[in-house]
């Protein structure tokens, strides 16, 4: 049988089976192998939240199918999480919508909105889901790259004319993975601007909103006046409360956008866990929330010193990130993302991922997840300092 259809043929190669299969072998060698590449937590769940399931799942009348546009109980603990956080108001009937996961959301996004020969703006490197969502829906992807000397914003000034013009979506991350940057008001409010002269959905991808260090607080795109009219924020409990594998998101917003993106899941998913989304509202409205939240962002800010500390001692010049779980990083001159990836692998039994892996313009660069504890973390970085000098 090989009648597979065309969009799963040109799927792109899967760009970290060569590390993965490395990884293998070296284990299997007896290689004490730190694995420092996938952004996944590794602290539990909270046990607040934790509780929450395990009385509602017991409940019978959870076990049956969810109302189609999501539990009011959701939105509502969603609406009162951003009136508190961000000082937006939205109302839950028309402006919010749960997600099986965030990224659900943001590879449907593209069906609801895209027409086959329309073009999506995308972030390059970022996370692979905006263009591949792109893809499926039969649209096309104008890459935005995200420079370092322009901070990891896409300078919207490059976009040619005719492409924002054929636009349909333009996807941002911030704080932003892979590389940890942030972005401010006055970028947002450009991006407003720009939005409304092109007439295009700003799709924002907010599942670093709570992970930021030294006072820094990420902002909503939804705060930005204008914001609400022309974007839609995609929210995730993963990050924030450690909860990658319960799936449970939220994507936020203009009303027409929430609205379209509903129906389009009513056709082919069934919704949430009826359990699932009231431990959702738990962990939005128990008190314990903040007080976790705290002690989360000093465990990766921690961490992250430890990192930039060592980097430097290496001969490193890099800022310290103020926000999501990354240190994103040169490699030293002579290679490529995947040859320096292989080589740490190697000499070190460390494991990072290439830049190239987040797209064309990730070349040049490595990222450290900051997912494993301190002793780990320091133990990685003594045998990159053995082994590497950065030039
Ligand atoms: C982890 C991650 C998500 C994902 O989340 P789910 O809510 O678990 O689907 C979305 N966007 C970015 C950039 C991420 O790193």
């Amino acid at each position: 049988m090989d009648c597979t259809a065309k969009r799963i043929r040109l799927l792109p190669r899967y760009l970290f089976a060569e590390i993965d299969k490395k990884v293998r072998i070296a284990q299997e060698k007896g290689v004490d192998v730190i694995k420092l590449g996938i952004g996944d937590p590794d602290s539990p769940t909270p046990d607040y939240i934790v509780k929450r399931m395990q009385k509602e799942v017991a409940r019978s009348e959870n076990h049956t199918y969810p109302p189609d546009e999501g539990l009011a109980e959701f939105k509502e603990a969603v609406a009162g999480y951003y009136r508190q956080r961000h000082g937006v108001k939205l109302d839950p009937q028309k402006e919010i919508v749960p997600l099986i996961g965030s990224k659900e959301g943001i590879a449907h996004i593209s069906f609801c909105f895209t027409d086959p020969g329309d073009i999506n703006l995308v972030p390059d490197p970022g996370y692979p889901v905006y263009g591949i969502g792109t893809l499926f829906a039969g649209g096309q992807v104008q890459l935005m790259p995200l420079l370092k000397e322009k901070n990891f914003l896409p300078d919207l000034g490059d976009i040619p004319e005719e492409k924002a013009r054929r636009a349909k979506l333009l996807f941002l991350n911030y704080p932003n993975n892979p590389t940890g940057a942030i972005a401010s008001r006055d970028f947002f409010a450009e991006v407003v601007s720009f939005a409304k002269k092109h007439d295009l959905l700003v799709c924002h991808d907010a599942a670093y909103n709570e992970i930021a260090f030294d006072d820094y607080r990420p902002v909503s795109f939804l705060e930005i006046p204008g914001g609400k009219d022309i974007a839609i924020e995609f929210g995730s409990l993963s990050k924030t409360f450690n909860m990658t594998g319960w799936r449970i998101g939220y994507a936020v917003g203009n009303s027409s956008a929430v609205e379209a993106l509903y129906r389009f899941k009513t056709n082919i998913d069934s919704g949430l866990f009826k359990a699932i989304q009231y431990t959702g509202v738990e962990a939005f409205t128990n008190p314990q929330r903040e007080p976790f939240l705290q002690e989360l962002r000093t465990l990766y800010r921690r961490r992250r010193d430890i990192v930039v500390k060592a980097l430097r001692e290496i001969g490193w010049t890099i800022e310290a990130p103020k926000a999501a779980f990354y240190v994103w990083a040169p490699v030293p001159e002579g290679y490529t993302s995947q040859d320096f990836v292989a080589f740490l692998l190697e000499k070190t039994g460390v494991v990072v991922t290439p830049g190239r892996g987040f797209g064309e313009h990730g070349e040049g660069y490595f990222r450290i997840a900051l997912t494993v504890d301190e002793k780990r973390l320091q133990e990685a970085m003594d045998r990159i300092k053995g082994a590497v000098k950065f030039k």
